[in-house]
C-alpha cells in the first residue's frame, strides 16, 4: 500500500490524485489537503464568475473526490497546523499543489496607497475567497488602471465593465455585486510595457470585450505593428492581435458616453503611484522595444485614477521546512522533485503559467517519477497515522461529504439566476457543514 499526501486541492491536486488512482487502483489511499474547508483552488476562487462553464471542470475532480481510495482533508493549513516533516513521517510521499497565491509586487512607490490591489486579492474579492472578502475596494471615481497584458488583466476589466444585467448568472459573490452596482468606473485603462505582439491574452478573452452590453475597448492605431508582421505570429497571437486591430477602429462616435471605455495602453510602464489618502495619479513612462523588451524613452505622463489593480503575475508561499526558489517565486524543484519523498506540481512548481488542462500532464508525470521513488511503499501509517494526530492536537478537518453540505447550502442560497451564493468567512463555512 501507497499513501500519498496532496497539498493544495485545485487542478493540480486533483489530476495528481486522479493519476495516483490510475497508476496504482486499490494499493493507494490519497488524502488531499487544503487549507480552506472547500476544494478545487482557483477553479472556485480564480476563474471568473461569468465563466461558468469553465468553472464545470470541478464535477471531473468530483468523480475523484468521491472514490473510497481517495478523501478530502480541509480546513488544515499545512505549514501550520501540521508541518511537511510530520506528513513525510506519516506518507510514503508528499506532493505539494498548493499553488501560486501571492500576488507578485509591482515593486514601485506608491503601491501600498490604499485602493492599490494585486491581483489575488482583487479577484479573491470578488470571487469570494474569505481571505480577501473584507477588502472592500473604492469605485468612485471614474477611472480604473489595470497593469498587465494577460487574461487575468481581461477578467478584471470584463467584471468592471459589465452591466448588472450581465452578470446575472454569474456567481460572483453579493458584495461585489453590491459595489459594482454603485461604481463610477467609466474608463478602464490597461497598462502593458510591451506591444500589441507581445500580449499574453487570448483570442477569445479578447473578443469577449467587443461583445459586452456597454464596453468600448480602444487601442491607438499606432501602437500596432504594420500589418504585414502579424504573419509571423503563431495562429492564436495572430488571432488576438486581428482583435486589438478591430478595437483599433472604434472611433469616439462609436463609444457614447454612458458606454464604459477599455483603452489598452501599450508600451507604457508604469513609474510610481502617486496619491495621499489614496491613490490619485499613476505615473507612466513611455516605451520602446528593443530586442523585445521594453526600454523607458524618459516621456513621462500621468494618468489620473481612483483604483489600480496589478496583474502581473503570482507567487508560491513559502512553508517551513521546503526549500524555496526566490527568483522563481516557487519551490526549489527539479522537475517537480524537491527531496527524497517531497514534490511539488502545478503553480507551485512551474510558476504561475498554463491553463486549468495544462496541469493534467504535470500530474501524471510527478506520479510517474513518485512510482520510480517509492516503489510498493514502506508501510508509512497514511492515514489512520494522520487521523490520530488530528485527534491528539483538536484538528476537526472538513470532509467531502462536508464540503457537500456547504455547496448544497450555497445553491440553496443563490439569488435569482444565479447558481450559487458562496460563503465568504471560513466560519460560515464550517457551520453549513454542521461542523460546529
Ligand atoms: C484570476 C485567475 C483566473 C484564471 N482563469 C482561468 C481560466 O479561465 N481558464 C484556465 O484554464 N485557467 C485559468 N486560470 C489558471 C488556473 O486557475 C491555474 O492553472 C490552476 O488553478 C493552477 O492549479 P494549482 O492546483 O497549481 O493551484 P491552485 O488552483 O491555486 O490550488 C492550490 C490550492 O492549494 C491550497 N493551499 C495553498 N497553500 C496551502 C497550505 N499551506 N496548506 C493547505 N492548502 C494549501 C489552496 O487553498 C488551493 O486550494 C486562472 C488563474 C487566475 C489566477
Amino acid at each position: 500500500m501507497r499513501h500519498v499526501a496532496i497539498v493544495g486541492s485545485g487542478p493540480a491536486g486533483y489530476y495528481t490524485a486522479e493519476a495516483a488512482l490510475k497508476q496504482w487502483g486499490d494499493d493507494v489511499r490519497v488524502d488531499i489537503f487544503d487549507c480552506l474547508p472547500v476544494p478545487f483552488g482557483l477553479i472556485r476562487s480564480g476563474v471568473a464568475p461569468d465563466h461558468q462553464s469553465i468553472k464545470g471542470v470541478s464535477r471531473r475532480y468530483e468523480a475523484t473526490a468521491l472514490t473510497e481510495n481517495v478523501r478530502f482533508v480541509g480546513n488544515v493549513l499545512i505549514g501550520r497546523d501540521v508541518s511537511i516533516p510530520e506528513l513525510r513521517e506519516l506518507y510514503d510521499v508528499v506532493i505539494l499543489a498548493t499553488g501560486a497565491p501571492n500576488d507578485r509586487k509591482l515593486g514601485l512607490p506608491g503601491e501600498d496607497l490604499p485602493n492599490v490591489f494585486g491581483s489575488a486579492s482583487f479577484v479573491g474579492w470578488y470571487n469570494g475567497h474569505p481571505e480577501f472578502a473584507g477588502l472592500d475596494p473604492a469605485l468612485s471615481h471614474d477611472t480604473a488602471v489595470i497593469v498587465g497584458n494577460g487574461n487575468v488583466a481581461l477578467d478584471v476589466a470584463r467584471i468592471l465593465a459589465k452591466s448588472q444585467n450581465e452578470l446575472h448568472g454569474s456567481d460572483i459573490v453579493a458584495h461585489a455585486l453590491t459595489t459594482l452596482n454603485v461604481s463610477r468606473v467609466r474608463r478602464i485603462v490597461i497598462l502593458g510595457r510591451r506591444g500589441p505582439h507581445q500580449i499574453a491574452m487570448t483570442p477569445k478573452e479578447l473578443g469577449e470585450l467587443a461583445h459586452l452590453e456597454r464596453a468600448c475597448p480602444r487601442v491607438d492605431p499606432a501602437d500596432l505593428p504594420d500589418e504585414a508582421e502579424d504573419a509571423a505570429l503563431d495562429p492564436g497571437l495572430r488571432k488576438s492581435v486581428g482583435h486589438l486591430r478591430a478595437f483599433s477602429r472604434t472611433g469616439d462616435a462609436d463609444c457614447p458616453s454612458d458606454q464604459v471605455t477599455i483603452e489598452f495602453d501599450f508600451f507604457a510602464a508604469p513609474k510610481r503611484i502617486i496619491g495621499t489618502e489614496r491613490v490619485e495619479d499613476v505615473e507612466v513612462e513611455r516605451t520602446r522595444l528593443e530586442n523585445g523588451k521594453a526600454v523607458g524613452t524618459g516621456e513621462t505622463y500621468r494618468v489620473p485614477a481612483g483604483i489600480v489593480i496589478a496583474c502581473i503575475g503570482y507567487q508560491t508561499s513559502k512553508i517551513p521546512d521546503v526549500p524555496f526558489d526566490a527568483a522563481g517565486g516557487r519551490f526549489a524543484n527539479e522537475d517537480g522533485w524537491i527531496a527524497p519523498g517531497l514534490y511539488c506540481v502545478g503553480w507551485a512548481r512551474r510558476g504561475p503559467t498554463g491553463t486549468i488542462g495544462t496541469n493534467r500532464p504535470d500530474g501524471y508525470a510527478i506520479i510517474e517519477k513518485v512510482a520510480r521513488d517509492i516503489g510498493e511503499g514502506a508501510g508509512k501509517a497514511g492515514r489512520p497515522g494522520f487521523d490520530a494526530l488530528a485527534e491528539q492536537r483538536g484538528i476537526n478537518y472538513v470532509k467531502f461529504t462536508d464540503w457537500q453540505k456547504i455547496d448544497e447550502a450555497e445553491v440553496a442560497n443563490a439569488r435569482k439566476g444565479a447558481p450559487r451564493e458562496k460563503f465568504v468567512s471560513v466560519e460560515r463555512m464550517i457551520e453549513a457543514a454542521g461542523k460546529r
